[in-house]
């Protein structure tokens, strides 16, 4: 059978080049999106190239230009969006509804895959202001696709490794120290940790899978179900030392927020949903939704210890 004809739109972000290089590998016929804004910004340019050298093709449209988004989308059967979704980069998950718009009118995309890659927007209807807006325009966007008829898959990843193991989940923190670290209130809470390039793989697993049509893809990685006291003891043992560690009562993490910028203000609100709430992994997937290992239980993904050991 041939292979789904892909479109990644944010092909250059931090996830979406993870996206293009998922696709390429698992054969997929891969176009991203190359919009004119970027420019003379080399770096977009540079990576661009190198994707059409391994065999991708891009595809010149603007958010601005209905009529090229209508058709790049009229060129391939799946569309993934990995647009920009956190403040202290850029925020442009409304955007979507562009792409959406151009979607429908083209009438031929059998699936497509916003940027979503977060906590599930749908359980954080309680969600703490100002960081509530990434899961309110999330739900707009979703409103948009299905009232659209839009085929669509949601994918929950969780934490990105790269800022929560980092940082030892630490907000403002993305290397771990080998002196101290603050616990979020006991530190006990589990969240889930999985490897942007796993959540790219399993992205790309799922886009033609029936058993993801029009539901909601859970990346829970089962050895990655931690909490933070358990990620800095994996850490304390790959570097042999023991951290000195504090706490911090949930008022005293929430004290400073308004003194912080806007951006930050967002961050705090996620960190305090996982670090405090535990709301990643404090639910079981209902009918709604699917989780990633069981449905593909041939990804051999890094855990939490193997991803760590790039920083000792
Ligand atoms: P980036 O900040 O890397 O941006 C991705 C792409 O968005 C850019 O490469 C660019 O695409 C596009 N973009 C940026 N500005 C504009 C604009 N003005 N107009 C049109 N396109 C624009 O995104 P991330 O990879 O950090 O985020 C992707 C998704 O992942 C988001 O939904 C975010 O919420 C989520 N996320 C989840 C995290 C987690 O821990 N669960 C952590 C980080 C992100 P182009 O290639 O065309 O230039």
């Amino acid at each position: 059978m041939a292979k789904s004809k892909v479109l990644i739109v944010g092909g250059t972000g931090y996830l979406g080049k993870r996206v293009v290089k998922a696709s390429l590998a698992n054969g997929h016929d891969t176009y991203i999106l190359q919009r004119p804004e970027i420019g003379v910004d080399i770096e977009k340019v540079e990576m661009l190239i190198s994707f059409k050298m391994q065999g991708a093709h891009l595809v010149t449209a603007s958010f601005d230009d209905h009529r090229s988004l209508v058709d790049a989308v009229k060129r391939v059967d799946i569309v993934i969006c990995a647009i920009s979704g956190v403040h202290i980069r850029s925020h442009h998950i409304l955007l979507q509804l562009k792409l959406v718009d151009a979607i429908k009118e083209a009438g031929n995309v059998k699936r497509f895959l916003p940027s979503e890659f977060g906590t599930d927007p749908a359980r954080m209807k309680n969600a703490m202001a100002p960081g509530r807006v990434t899961f309110d325009d999330k739900m707009v966007v979703r409103k948009a696709i299905e009232e659209a008829g839009i085929p669509f898959t949601y994918v929950s990843a969780n934490c990105f490794a790269g800022y929560f193991l980092g940082g030892l989940c630490q907000i403002g923190h993305i290397l771990p120290s080998r002196d101290s670290v603050v616990l979020l209130g006991d530190g006990n809470q589990k969240a889930i940790y999985v490897d942007e390039d796993d959540i790219a793989t399993y992205t790309i697993k799922a886009i033609d899978d029936p058993r993801t049509l029009n539901k909601t893809l859970y990346l829970r990685p089962p050895q990655n179900i931690l909490s933070q006291r358990e990620v800095v003891q994996i850490w304390e043992k790959l570097i042999g030392k023991e951290l000195k560690k504090s706490t911090l009562s949930k008022e005293e993490f929430l004290a400073p927020m308004k003194d912080l910028e806007y951006a930050e203000q967002v961050g705090l609100c996620h960190y305090y949903h996982v670090c405090y709430e535990g709301c990643l992994a404090n639910f079981e997937i209902g009918e709604e939704g699917e989780e990633a290992s069981k449905l593909y239980p041939e990804v051999n993904y890094t855990a939490v210890e193997n991803y760590m050991k790039r920083y000792v």
